[in-house]
């Protein structure tokens, strides 16, 4: 008898699985590489939101799990993932650097927003009115840490390569059955998938298509990330990964003209250097109407949770959320009202 199943090993579902593993949990996960949301993301982690310099929802919380969880991780896959950079705001005008520093005068901002104004000029980029330093702030391979995760569980026949199929699942007193496999709950993680979902696609998943570039960039000279209109992230090589466009109404993965446009046009406001476009990413971020995460147990049947919504910060809201729903399974935390699939109990 297994612990968990856990079905889908994006962020959320690593997140998931990484708690139960290290609460002796026995799991197995199921993933058929369908969602690729969070395989292209930037995998930024920054508390700030640099558009209108206001905090991110409970990002104190998240960043006083997220260090660990990562390091954690590193010392298991013995691979790094976890690269912490810092991220500049670039200032487009006085306007800009103002609000900057009323904005630190904010208690829950202050421990993030660095009062130097950063002079530095890098090669490739204009930046008449300097920048601002956001704090404890970095990027999360996401590909490096899907695959090597991936690889982790394979040692110990824990991963499954395959499509869940939802008519096989069977529910009985005190378990689940799917196929030869039993266990105490199934945890289902499939991001913008979940449509296809019978016990959860009535939830209001929304979905928000991004677009994303690798550029070669051979006279831009960047060690930190660049975060604006769009995140320049250093990867190495003189590439840089560039994105990402925010589409509401296309649902499909595919890259698109008009997102390449965007991007381009917003590259071009950043950078005064020459670049060329090598990769062009798409994916479905699975985000909800009321921008919280959709965490919970079905309400008629306590074997079967769900761990979705985590929008356009998996890297951030993964760990927090992972442990929430741990938490409410395990040891009948209740969890916030916000977060709750309850919320949309009426609805449904
Ligand atoms: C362009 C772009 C840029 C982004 N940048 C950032 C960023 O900088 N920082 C950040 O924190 N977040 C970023 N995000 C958002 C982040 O990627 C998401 O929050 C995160 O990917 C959500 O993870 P998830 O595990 O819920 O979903 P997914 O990544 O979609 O994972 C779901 C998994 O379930 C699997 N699955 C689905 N259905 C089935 C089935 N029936 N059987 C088996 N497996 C199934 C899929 O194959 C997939 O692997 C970005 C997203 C995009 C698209």
């Amino acid at each position: 008898m297994l612990d968990y199943i856990i079905v889908g090993s994006g962020l959320a579902g690593i997140a998931f699985s990484e708690t139960a593993l290290q609460h002796n949990k026995a799991i197995i996960v199921i993933d058929n590489e369908s969602q690729n949301s969070s395989r292209i993301a930037g995998g930024l982690y920054n508390p700030v939101i640099l558009k209108r310099f206001s905090e991110v929802w409970q990002a104190q919380e998240q960043m006083a799990l997220l260090d660990q969880f990562y390091n954690d991780l590193e010392a298991k896959l013995r691979v790094q993932v976890d690269f912490k950079i810092p991220i500049l705001r670039k200032f487009f005008s006085i306007e800009e650097q103002n609000n900057w520093f009323a904005a630190s005068d904010n208690k829950n901002l202050a421990p993030f927003l660095s009062l130097d104004l950063l002079k530095t000029k890098y090669k490739g980029i204009h930046s008449p009115y300097d920048y601002g330093q956001v704090l404890h702030t970095g990027y999360v391979d996401t590909a490096l840490l899907l695959d090597s995760y991936k690889k982790y569980l394979n040692v110990s026949n824990q991963f499954y390569e395959e499509t869940f199929n939802y008519d096989l699942l069977e529910i009985k007193k005190d378990f689940v059955q799917y196929k030869h496999l039993q266990a105490r709950h199934i945890v289902f993680a499939e991001g913008f998938g979940m449509h296809s979902n019978p016990y959860f696609n009535l939830l209001p998943l929304d979905g928000t298509k991004g677009e994303l570039f690798i550029i070669k960039a051979l006279n831009l000279y960047l060690d930190v990330i660049i975060n604006t209109s769009v995140f320049i992230i250093p990867l190495g090589n003189h590439l840089y990964k560039v994105g990402a466009t925010y589409n509401w109404k296309d649902k499909t993965d595919l890259p698109t003209d008009e997102g390449k446009e965007e991007l381009l046009s917003k590259i071009n406001e950043i950078l005064d250097c020459d670049f060329e476009v090598v990769k062009h990413f798409a994916g479905v971020r699975p985000t909800v109407r009321d921008r919280k995460p959709l965490v919970g147990t079905h309400p008629n049947n306590e074997r079967i949770h769900i761990l979705n919504g985590l929008g356009t910060r998996g890297v951030m809201l993964g760990p927090s959320m992972a442990k929430a729903l741990f938490e409410s399974i395990e040891y009948q935390q209740p969890l916030s009202k916000e977060i709750d699939i309850k919320r949309f109990d009426k609805k449904r």
